[in-house]
């Protein structure tokens, strides 16, 4: 089964990825982790998204839809795929067609994460990471129990993303609404468009997902 989970930054998406990972042994594809790891091997591709990134603005969609291409190359066709951050403009959602026939792939379900996007604003400028394992934490909202001490591994180095300040999160929040929400309505004309409540708590999102899964 593949699936796309779209909404705005701080939806929820990356959260719910890993959480599907896990109850459906399905593979998290997700383009803003994949950059992120290209910026830090220093790759040519990670060189040109770079100051994109940080400006909260759009990598081509050549570059990202190549990175696609090449995960679905290399995981099998018995593993499902959740697109995460991916496709977010009508050409990458052409690109993704063209490239599931490609793999012999077609998607079920396109589930979109309805959010407040002034709550997203206070979600997305308190979370953290742990370094070591990258477990997920919120200033105001989840803390590791003891402080400074990662809950899950014990690490005491933890990580904020340079994008997740309020101007660049504005910005990419506009970009969703005007890039990435224009392709809910072809994915609706094929029938195959969920609306969850994301703001929901983690543990009902999850549920309300699995319900689709089944
Ligand atoms: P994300 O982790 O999904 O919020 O992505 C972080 C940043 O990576 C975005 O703000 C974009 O600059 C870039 N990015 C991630 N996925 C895509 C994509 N599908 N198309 C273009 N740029 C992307």
């Amino acid at each position: 089964m593949d699936i796309i989970l779209l909404g705005p930054p701080g939806a929820g998406k990356g959260t719910q990825a890993h959480r599907l990972v896990e109850h459906h042994g399905m593979r998290q594809l997700s383009t803003g982790d994949m950059l992120r790891a290209a910026v830090k091997a220093r790759t040519p591709v990670g060189i040109k998204a770079q100051a994109i990134m940080e400006k909260g603005e759009l990598v081509s969609d050549d570059i990202v839809s190549e990175l696609i291409d090449a995960e679905l190359t290399a995981m099998g066709s018995a593993t499902g795929a959740i697109f995460d951050g991916y496709p977010r403009t009508a050409a990458q959602a052409e690109m993704l067609d063209d490239i599931l026939a490609k793999h012999g792939r077609k998607l079920d379900h396109v589930i979109e994460l309805k959010v407040d996007e002034d709550a997203l604003v206070e979600r997305i400028t308190g979370r953290f990471t742990c370094a070591e394992c990258g477990e997920g934490y919120h200033d105001t909202f989840k803390l590791p129990a003891k402080e400074g001490v990662c809950d899950v591994c014990g690490a005491t180095e933890f990580k904020r993303r340079p994008d997740d300040n309020e101007e660049t999160v504005r910005h990419r929040m506009d970009v969703y609404r005007s890039e990435t929400a224009p392709i809910l309505p072809g994915y609706e004309k094929r029938g195959i468009v969920h609306r969850v409540d994301g703001m929901a708590s983690i543990e009902d999102v999850t549920a309300a997902l699995d319900d689709i899964l089944v």
